[in-house]
């Protein structure tokens, strides 16, 4: 399945809501073809998630998958219901590969529920926990026209990749695939 090119901030489908997808639909070659290439974009770019709008399709489908540790088996979501399962958030770093090369912190819900159907059409819902709910919520949040920056409350921590490194993230490269980026 070919890579897709994917589309950056500025382009309307990341900030349109996406459209549920009728699961009629899903089994048509033309779906099935869309989400083999959201997995393939989605690794390609050594990103943990990726939403539909981010290769220009507003439809509600997002996939993820990290090598971790934790690792994170491959989940293909459409038309999702994220709920939180607690009031309080937790920070963490997270980055957006329709916004390349920067990092900020982003307040996240620990604990969430997803609600939906996989790809063959049958039903989700289970419950996350930590960089997991991290990645679910920011490609949920790619379905309704919102990205991480909209979720900063302080952008005194937004930084390039190589500033954040640096200067703020203190991590070694072999411990980036903790940051999410999707
Ligand atoms: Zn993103």
């Amino acid at each position: 399945m070919p890579v897709l090119p994917i589309v950056r901030l500025g382009h309307p489908s990341l900030r349109t809501p996406a459209q549920p997808l009728p699961p009629a639909l899903l089994a048509r070659p033309e779906i099935q073809g869309l989400i083999d290439s959201m997995v393939e974009t989605m690794r390609d770019a050594r990103g943990v998630g990726l939403a539909a709008p981010q290769v220009g399709e507003e439809l509600q489908i997002f996939v993820y998958q990290a090598a971790g540790p934790p690792e994170i088996p491959l989940r293909v979501v459409v038309n999702p219901l994220v709920t939180p399962q607690a009031r309080e958030v937790a920070y963490d770093w997270e980055g957006c590969l329709s916004i390349p090369d920067l990092r900020g912190l982003v307040p996240r819900h620990p604990r969430v529920r997803v609600q939906g159907l996989d790809r063959e059409g049958h039903p989700l819902d289970y419950v996350v926990m930590g960089f997991e709910a991290r990645i679910v919520q920011h490609e949920y949040d790619h379905l309704n026209g919102v990205v991480f920056l909209d979720r900063m409350r302080d952008f005194k921590t937004l930084a390039y990749f190589d500033e954040w490194e640096q200067y703020l993230g203190g991590r070694s490269p072999q411990d980036l695939d903790d940051t999410a980026v999707g």
